[in-house]
């Protein structure tokens, strides 16, 4: 009795153990794909942004170093070089609460002209 109480309660805890196992892998692929996703995308837009460049810089007098420096002075408008955009939140101009600029409009009274560039929102 005693033993087959524990053969069902050991056969029960590696069906969960299997299960779980299975959810995990499950969850590692999607994960992977997901990252393959992203990593496809920025791979087509820095070929875009390539694109875009040099376009602008064969038919307009701009260089290499005008592009760095635009880069340098973007990556410093929140006080930090760090290579990367960060945004920072924003007062809304009709209720004045604080928010996030990746909203279109105010979350608080609905206010929508808060897009001040192409890349808010993004
Ligand atoms: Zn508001």
């Amino acid at each position: 009795m005693l033993h087959s109480f524990w053969a069902a309660s050991s056969n029960h805890a590696a069906g969960m153990a299997s299960t779980e196992a299975a959810s995990a892998q499950r969850q590692a692929r999607q994960a992977q794909q997901s990252s393959a996703d992203v990593e496809e995308r920025l791979e087509k837009l820095q070929l875009i942004s390539m694109a875009l460049w040099e376009l602008l810089r064969d038919r307009t007098k701009l260089t290499e170093n005008d592009l760095i420096a635009k880069v340098q002075e973007i990556d410093l408008r929140d006080g930090t070089l760090d290579g990367k955009v960060t945004r920072t939140v924003c007062d809304c101009p009709n209720c004045g609460r604080r928010m996030s600029p990746r909203h279109k409009k105010c979350i608080y009274c609905g206010h929508a002209s808060l897009v001040e560039s192409a890349f808010d929102g993004v």
